[in-house]
């Protein structure tokens, strides 16, 4: 049971930087008792003019390509050298299923989860990628009204998650090994579109040469897409977060991408439809819930769905007729 404070000193608290109200704030959105949910809700509305001023990057890439090193070496180079604020966000769908969040883990990521300029929650568990995700974008507002001022999400590079993340994020960082084949990556071409940035991880030693030439491949490959609205070129990036080296070149990418787009109004418009993306994200999620908790849905659904599994009644007429009772 989440101890409840009320708004006035979740709100004070948190514009403080009070980490600790901000994790609680965090597990009051995470939680489904409805007067939690209503809590939040206010708890974030009254934040939201102090939300916004972060930057915003996901960063994907398959299993084993070096995320949580790289977010580790880039989050502390950006707390030491840029004089940064980071929070690091994670959607992971696959942490239902396995009972334990892989990019949750509490010794991932163990230097940067030490430094008071830094903060790290795992991802949410839930019963959907698109619960998971809300929550997640819930979370990025509060990080930004406690003052953390690069917000880093982090996915896998598999499935869905990578749409959720571009719809909440102002750069998105794909991260890729060389050497490996696209294929073998499980990178599908999707994923690769919506990249603002590539960074070829794990350059160093033996495996520098093939970085390079991976780097060659990639950038070829980037021409043949057709050009992003926002009239950038995803650049590609060769980084080692063993030998620390391509972190302010990656940093630099953003800023440069920033700067272009901020100053051709793309910025504010990206940022413009990912709000309205997510209200009519909120009222299908509402609606939805309403509908399934609704007392003669709850009486009538089970019959209706033996009747349309067994071919006696169109799926469409069904739908219909649930949602007159409705
Ligand atoms: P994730 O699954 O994408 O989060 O990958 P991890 O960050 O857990 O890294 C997977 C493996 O790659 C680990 O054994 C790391 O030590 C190794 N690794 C990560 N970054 C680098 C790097 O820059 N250079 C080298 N040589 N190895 C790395």
């Amino acid at each position: 049971m989440v101890k409840r404070f009320y708004v006035d000193q979740y709100v004070d608290r948190i514009l403080a930087g009070d980490r600790v109200v901000l994790s609680r704030a965090i597990t009051l959105v995470e939680s489904t008792l409805p007067a939690d949910q209503d809590l939040a809700q206010e708890v974030i509305n009254r934040l939201i003019p102090h939300t916004g001023n972060s930057v915003r990057v996901g960063i994907t890439g398959s299993p084993g390509v070096g995320k949580s090193t790289f977010i580790e070496s880039f989050g502390n180079y950006l707390i030491q050298e840029q004089s940064k604020k980071v929070a690091v966000l994670a959607i992971d769908p696959t942490s239902q299923r396995s009972g334990g969040s892989i990019l949750g883990d509490k010794t991932r990521m163990a230097t940067l989860a030490t430094n008071p300029a830094a903060y790290i929650r795992p991802s949410p568990a839930g019963k959907s990628l698109g619960g998971v995700a809300r929550n997640t974008r819930e979370a990025l507002l509060l990080c930004e009204a406690a003052g953390f001022n690069v917000i880093i999400i982090e996915t896998v590079g598999v499935g869905q998650s990578e749409t959720a993340v571009h719809s909440m994020v102002d750069f998105f960082l794909l991260l890729l090994l060389a050497g490996a084949g696209d294929a073998l990556q499980g990178i599908k071409k999707g994923i690769m579109e919506m990249a603002d940035g590539l960074a070829i991880t794990k350059a160093d030693g033996d495996n520098h040469q093939k970085a390079e030439q991976a780097r060659a491949e990639y950038k070829h490959a980037l021409h043949l897409f057709p050009p992003a609205p926002s009239g950038w070129l995803p650049p590609v990036a060769l980084c080692s977060a063993l030998e620390n080296t391509g972190l302010a070149v990656i940093w630099q990418m953003v800023q440069e991408y920033l700067t272009l787009t901020q100053k051709s109004g793309f910025f504010t418009r990206k940022r413009q439809e990912q709000n309205l993306h997510w209200l009519h994200q909120a009222i299908r999620y509402a609606l939805e819930d309403r509908f399934f908790s609704h007392k003669l849905i709850r009486e009538k659904l089970p019959d209706l769905e033996k009747a349309v599994a067994e071919s006696k009644t169109s799926p469409f007429k069904a739908a219909t007729d649930l949602l007159k009772l409705f």
